[in-house]
């Protein structure tokens, strides 16, 4: 089973509360959750049931949803589980529930496009997978989905590549400034400056693109692959879409 690494005790209460962080990452978390006598599925569903018992329905509560979310807990479990005990917690706080498991279990949009496996995947991601990303198909080898994250102050879009689907070379210029960030949050994927490896991007993986660099990014050919992209701000920004990946490029992350 995956292990589970805590910081949230340390990040939020370290300076204030050295002790109780360290319980909190160490022990609750370090110890209890990675005791294997009960999967994490589980202790999700525990979790999710005594906060609805006690009435708790904060950021705690939605940080819980998203790790039963990501611990394969699925919206049709998660309506039920809910429903079940709003019997025994009460009818105001399952709303308050549902209100919160909604904006959590959006990625099971996939389901509509008929696609078992992304469906399968897209339950692995916080963010949603959205819609098929028409409009820039033609700088794609494969298909792709794009879902906006933000449109206000900094933009930011969640890309998800089918395996082996990579978008073209291509530069993101700028006089000053610009170039783009990616953030790996689902699958397993790549990224390619002209003239360097392959660096592979897994959740968490940050992803510096100056303005200027001929460069490309996607899926590993064996998993589909989420990222945020994030255009960096900068002055006379546009997108120069060149050739595709060949075959014998995309070889070398095999
Ligand atoms: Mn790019």
């Amino acid at each position: 089973m995956a292990q589970i690494k805590q910081t949230a005790g340390r990040d939020q209460l370290g300076a204030f509360a050295p002790e109780f962080a360290h319980f909190n990452d160490d022990v609750l978390f370090g110890e209890n959750w990675n005791n294997q006598d009960i999967d994490l599925k589980t202790r999700s569903i525990i979790v999710i049931s005594v906060f609805m018992g006690r009435g708790l329905v904060d950021d705690s509560l939605k940080y819980h949803l998203q790790t039963a979310k990501q611990n394969g807990v699925t919206k049709k479990e998660i309506v039920a589980i809910i429903t079940h005990a709003a019997f025994y917690a009460g009818w105001p706080v399952a709303w308050a529930v549902f209100n919160l498991a909604k904006t959590i279990w959006t990625g099971d949009e996939a389901v509509a496009t008929g696609d078992a496996t992304l469906a399968e995947y897209a339950k692995t991601l916080f963010f949603p997978v959205g819609q098929p990303n028409d409009a820039y198909a033609k700088y794609f080898s494969g298909k792709s989905w794009l879902a906006p994250v933000s449109t206000a102050q900094v933009p930011v879009f969640n890309v998800t590549f089918e395996p082996g689907c990579r978008n073209n070379w291509h530069v993101h210029h700028a006089t000053t400034g610009g170039g783009q960030m990616l953030i790996g949050v689902g699958g397993r994927g790549f990224y390619q400056e002209e003239g360097k490896d392959p660096v592979e991007i897994r959740p968490g993986t940050v992803i510096n693109i100056p303005a200027g660099v001929k460069h490309w990014h996607g899926a590993a050919p064996d998993s589909y692959f989420s990222h945020l992209a994030i255009p960096v701000p900068g002055e006379e920004t546009s997108d120069e879409w060149l050739e595709p990946v060949s075959e014998e490029e995309y070889k070398r992350v095999w």
